[in-house]
C-alpha cells in the first residue's frame, strides 16, 4: 500500500521531525504492507501551530461556505471509494464487502449530513433580551481507534470543521493509511491550509503530545476507558473542553412475546460484524428462563455462519487477538458454557478468533462485565421484567442496547429505564444523525447529528 513518508500540516504533506516509523501490519496474513511516520511532540507542536494560525479565517468563513467545503470532502471521499474500503480492508482485516458497506459508505453519509447541517444549523438564537452566538471552541485535538478507521475521524473532524473549529488528527497506530488517504481528500477539496492537519504516531508520544498541547482547547477521543481516564484528567487540569467515547457492553434485552428468531439473528450479526470490535456491539444478550434454551440454540445456529476468513475478519492485531481469546478463557474457567466457538485459534495465520456463544453466564462474571471486543456473545437467563433491567443495567457502561417486545410500546417503556445512550426498538435503524455517546463509563459528550455539532460550539450571549 502507498504511504506517505510525511506528515500533513499546513496544507502540505513535511517530513516529519524524527526518523521513527511504524510498521502497518494486514491482520488476515501478518505481512507488513506499509510504513508511516511516528510523530514526535515536534510534530505535533507544528501541526497545532498550523491548526491555531489557520483559526481565526475559518471560525469567520460564513457557515455556508464550510459547508460548500464539505461538500466537495464528502465528493473527494466518495470519488476514493474503491481505495478507501481496500485500505480498510488491509489495514484492518474487514472483509471487502463490510470494507464497502460499513466502513465506507456509513463515513460518506456522515460526512453528507454535516455538509447539510453546517448549511442549515442555527449559529444564532434568541432567548429573551438575549442574542445567544454559537462560536467554534477552537483547536481540536481527535484522537481515534483503529475500529472504525474512516468513521472515527469524520465524526469527529466533519462536526468540527461544520462548527468552524481547526483541527489535528491523530490515528490509530493500527490505520494510519485511511486517515492518510482522508488527508488526501481534504487537501483536493481545497479546504485551506491549516484547518486540517494530520500527525500519525504513537499513542503514548505523539497522542500524548497532542492531548497535552496548551494550546489545544478540546480533545475529543475515542478509545480505551483507560487512556480516556488520563485524557479526561490531563484536559480537566489544564480546564479544556473534553468529550470521551469509551467502551461498552450493551444488552440486547428479548422481552416474552418478542420474535425470538429475529432478535437473536440480528443480536448475533450486530456482535459478529466487524468481528466484534464495535463498542456498541450488544455484547450479552438476555432471555426469560422459558424461553432460554430455544435461543442458546437459535445463537449456536447463527453463530455457524460466520466463517473465519470468509464472512468473519480477524481481529486488528495479534495483541487483541490474545487479549480476546483470554476472555474465552476467563469465561470457560469462570463456569460459562461454550455452545459455539472457544478459545483455539481457528486459521494458523492471521489474527482470527472463532465466532463464540456462551450460555449460563451469571451477571458477575468478568465476561459479563467486561468489553472484550472481539466475537464473544455472552446469553444471561432474568426471571422478570425487573431482574432483566438489573441485569441490562448492571454494569459500567451504558453506550447502546436493544429492546425486542411483541409491541413497539412495551419495548419503548423498558428502554425508557436503561441507563444508556441509545436503544435500538425492535430492530430500529442506524440514524447517522442522531446523537451517539455513553451513560456512565462509556463516555462524556455525544457524536453525529446536530447534538455532535454543539459539541464544538461554544455560546456567547449579548444583552439588548
Ligand atoms: P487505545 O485507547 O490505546 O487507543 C485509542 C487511540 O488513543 C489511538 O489513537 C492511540 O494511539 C491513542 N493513545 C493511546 N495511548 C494514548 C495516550 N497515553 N495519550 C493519548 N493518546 C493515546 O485503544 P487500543 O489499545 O487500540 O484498544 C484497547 C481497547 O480499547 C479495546 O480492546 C477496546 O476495549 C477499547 N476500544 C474502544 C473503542 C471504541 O470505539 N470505544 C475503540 C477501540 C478500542
Amino acid at each position: 500500500m502507498k504511504a506517505h513518508d510525511g506528515m500533513y500540516i499546513g496544507g502540505q504533506w513535511r517530513p516529519a521531525a524524527g526518523t521513527d516509523t511504524i510498521a502497518v501490519v494486514n491482520p488476515a496474513d501478518e505481512q507488513v504492507i506499509a510504513h508511516v511516520p511516528a510523530g514526535t511532540p515536534e510534530d505535533v507542536d507544528a501541526a497545532v501551530r498550523a491548526a491555531r494560525a489557520a483559526l481565526p479565517a475559518w471560525a469567520a468563513t460564513p457557515p455556508a461556505e464550510r459547508a460548500a467545503l464539505l461538500t466537495a470532502l464528502r465528493d473527494e471521499l466518495a470519488r476514493r471509494q474503491d481505495l478507501i474500503a481496500q485500505t480498510v480492508t488491509a489495514e484492518l482485516g474487514a472483509p471487502p464487502g463490510l470494507a464497502r458497506a460499513v466502513h465506507t459508505g456509513m463515513p460518506l453519509m456522515v460526512a453528507g449530513s454535516y455538509a447539510d447541517l453546517a448549511a442549515t444549523y442555527s449559529f444564532e438564537e434568541r432567548i429573551g433580551n438575549s442574542t445567544v452566538l454559537m462560536e467554534p471552541v477552537g483547536v481540536v485535538a481527535a484522537i481515534t481507534p483503529w475500529n472504525y478507521p474512516l468513521h472515527q475521524v469524520i465524526a469527529k473532524v466533519a462536526p468540527a470543521l461544520a462548527a468552524g473549529c481547526t483541527v489535528v488528527l491523530k490515528p490509530a497506530e493500527d490505520t494510519p493509511l485511511t486517515a492518510q488517504l482522508f488527508a488526501e481528500a481534504v487537501h483536493d477539496a481545497g479546504v485551506p491550509a491549516g484547518v486540517f492537519n494530520l500527525v500519525t504516531g504513537l499513542g503514548p508520544v505523539a497522542g500524548q503530545a497532542l492531548a497535552a498541547h496548551e494550546d489545544v482547547d478540546l480533545v475529543s477521543f475515542t478509545g480505551s476507558t483507560a487512556v480516556g481516564r488520563q485524557i479526561g484528567a490531563t484536559a480537566g487540569a489544564a480546564i479544556k473542553r473534553v468529550a470521551l467515547e469509551l467502551g461498552g457492553k450493551s444488552a440486547n434485552v428479548i422481552l416474552p412475546g418478542a420474535d425470538l428468531a429475529k432478535a437473536v439473528a440480528v443480536g448475533i450479526a450486530n456482535v459478529m460484524s466487524n468481528s466484534g470490535q464495535t463498542c456498541s456491539a450488544w455484547t450479552r444478550m438476555l432471555v426469560h428462563r422459558d424461553q432460554y434454551d430455544e435461543a442458546v440454540a437459535l445463537a449456536a445456529a447463527a453463530v455457524a455462519a460466520y466463517v473465519p476468513g470468509d464472512r468473519i475478519g480477524p481481529l486488528v492485531n495479534a495483541g487483541q487477538q490474545q487479549r480476546v481469546r483470554g476472555y474465552i478463557e476467563k469465561g470457560i474457567a469462570e463456569g460459562a458454557r461454550v455452545v459455539a466457538g472457544g478459545p483455539d485459534a481457528p486459521l494458523e495465520t492471521g489474527y482470527y478468533v472463532r465466532p463464540t456463544v456462551f450460555a449460563d453466564v451469571t451477571p458477575g462474571m468478568t465476561i459479563a462485565q467486561e468489553e472484550i471486543f472481539g466475537p464473544v456473545v455472552s446469553i444471561l437467563k432474568y426471571e422478570d421484567e425487573e431482574d432483566a433491567l438489573a441485569i441490562a443495567n448492571g454494569t459500567v457502561y451504558g453506550l447502546a442496547g436493544a429492546v425486542w417486545a411483541a409491541q413497539d410500546e412495551a419495548a419503548v417503556a423498558f428502554a425508557r429505564r436503561m441507563d444508556t445512550g441509545q436503544v435500538d426498538i425492535n430492530g430500529g435503524r442506524f440514524n447517522p444523525l442522531a446523537p451517539f455517546g455513553g451513560y456512565k463509563q462509556s463516555g462524556v459528550g455525544r457524536e453525529l447529528g446536530p447534538h455532535g455539532l454543539a459539541e464544538y460550539l461554544q455560546t456567547k450571549s449579548l444583552q439588548f
